[in-house]
């Protein structure tokens, strides 16, 4: 006897795309072989915890029956691209959305590993490698795959929501006239450090230049293939691509993408991010029809005694009344919806336990990202998902006393340094130090341009209300009109700014 196992399967979905029926099938993997709940990740996936090892063949079987897979949701390859989730609301966000698709399956290993070994494919069916006398070389990964992970995100300003610059290749849209003109080309962002190495550290991603759209799968082919070939595989916690960046620098980095190309990318044009927010609530998109942003408290959906989302979504896919659409900010954006279904949507909504509109969360509610920590990630030195929302009911009050509980202030926690939920780019941002200790780091922006910076270490969860609770009192004090919590911990000096701020690199 072995002992029961269990796992976490996480899907491809480049930007967080799936129909109703794949719904459906979500719902039913989730509670024939997972724990009975589904996790919306930060990246636009979905993950299924608990799934034992005996069933993981099934699970993924499962999987394929909808068209789904989980092919690179793991390991030294590029991941789940993201996406800026409305190709609804323009021709050119629709453009746009294409290429997360189109980008995701240009960087997939070629091996057909996945295929055999999951889906019962004979031996050699579909393979179309490049053979190098006994032994299969993938095209673009090579005989070693990549040092680490890779990671792409695209996001169409003035929304930031997939966090751009976080990625190994940011790709920023630049639109006009409702066409889609290329992208910015931003390289070498990553969230993770390790406590106790001062040689690792999060890094915001530099503008490199412009490219066209017929441009951007060799661009970010070739990109990937530089580091495949000059990231570090000695030592795990420098091999991610910043590291790289920052070890060649980027002038040398840019001769080398240039020199491979055959051609120079364009100078970076202007773009502006406003927010790196959700936009909750309806909204009608260019066809006419409607969507809605919902709520999903830190990605997790189940159904508990005073919300059954789960419920709801499944009797929402059951009457096929929409698309669902994940967002990098762990909520779902129901897409589609005909003017008449709207009231269907809100009454099953309702029914369960939820409004539409959101109005029952606070500002920081809304604004908020956990990564899944304990009891599911084995990395997890502090709670987050299961312990967020219990601290944010206690700074409810708080915030209210000082008339902020509907401001938009971004809270972000994370079990360990490595940065799953974007803890680094939060206004208050909370990482994992021992059970229940947390550093605190302030000073995030809303536009998802600005690193935050080291406040307070190791605290527990009576230091972290106490000093929130002054820290608010001062902001409702003394801020200027407009500005953010995280701009005014800048201006009065609780934290200095980070240096690593986007700013453009020309040669
Ligand atoms: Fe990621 Fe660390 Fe959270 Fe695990 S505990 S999900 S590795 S941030």
């Amino acid at each position: 006897l072995e002992p029961a196992y269990s796992f976490m399967i996480r899907m491809r979905m480049p930007g967080g795309e799936l129909t109703a029926d794949q719904w459906k099938k979500i719902d039913e993997i989730s509670n024939t072989y997972g724990n009975e709940t589904i996790k919306l990740s930060s990246r636009q996936a979905v993950q299924f915890h608990g799934i034992i090892k005996f069933d993981l063949k099934k699970s993924i079987q499962m999987m394929d029956e909808a068209l789904l897979d989980s092919i690179a949701g793991c390991g030294d390859v590029n991941r789940n691209v993201m996406c800026t989730p409305d190709p609804s609301l323009s021709k050119a966000n629709e453009e746009v959305y294409a290429y997360a698709k189109t980008i995701s399956e240009h960087l997939m290993p070629s091996s057909r590993a996945y295929h055999e070994i999951w889906l019962d494919e004979g031996k050699g069916e579909g393979r179309e490698l490049v053979i190098g006398g006994e032994e299969e070389i993938e095209p673009l990964y090579g005989k070693h795959y990549l040092p680490r992970k890779f990671k792409i995100g695209i996001a169409i300003p003035p929304y930031n929501d997939s966090d751009v610059y976080i990625n190994d290749i940011g790709l920023i849209a630049i639109v006009e006239n409702d066409k889609l003109l290329g992208f910015n080309v931003a390289v070498g962002g990553g969230l993770g450090m390790t406590f106790g190495r001062d040689d690792t550290m999060p890094r915001l991603a530099s503008e490199i230049g412009f490219c066209t759209p017929d441009q951007v799968l060799d661009v970010c082919a070739e990109i990937m293939m530089i580091q495949r070939d000059y990231g570090n595989r000695q030592d795990r916690k420098l091999s991610r691509f910043k590291y790289t960046i920052d070890k060649y620098g980027l002038e040398w980095f840019s001769e080398e993408l240039h020199n491979r190309l055959g051609y120079s990318l364009d100078a970076v044009r202007p773009a502006v991010f406003t927010t790196t927010a959700d936009q909750y609530g309806w909204h009608k998109d260019r066809h006419g029809k409607w969507h809605l942003l919902l709520h999903v408290e830190h990605g997790r959906i189940r159904d508990t005694k005073q919300l059954q989302q789960k419920t709801a979504l499944l009797q929402i896919a059951e009457k096929n009344l929409c698309g669902f659409r994940l967002t990098a900010n762990q909520n779902m954006l129901l897409h589609g919806i005909k003017t008449a279904d709207k009231k269907k949507i809100e009454k099953i909504l309702e029914q369960n336990g939820q409004y539409a509109d959101g109005r029952e969360l606070s500002g920081m509610r809304r604004n908020s990202i956990a990564c899944v920590s304990m009891n599911t990630c084995p990395l997890g030195m502090a709670e987050a998902e299961r312990y967020l929302p219990t601290l944010i009911t206690k700074l409810e009050p708080i915030l209210e006393k000082h008339g902020l509980l509907q401001d938009e202030i971004k809270i972000r926690m994370t079990g360990c340094p490595n940065g799953c939920g974007r803890s680094v780019m939060a206004e208050i941002g909370l990482i994992g130090k021992s059970l229940g200790r947390y550093n605190m780091y302030l000073g995030g922006d809303h536009q998802g341009l600005r690193l935050n910076t080291l406040y307070r270490e190791n605290i527990d969860e009576a230091t972290i209300l106490e000093l929130l609770d002054g820290l608010f009192e001062d902001y409702a004090a003394n801020r200027e009109a407009s500005e953010s919590f995280g701009d005014f911990a800048i201006r009065q000096a609780w934290v200095a700014p980070t240096e690593n701020r986007i700013g453009y690199f020309s040669l």
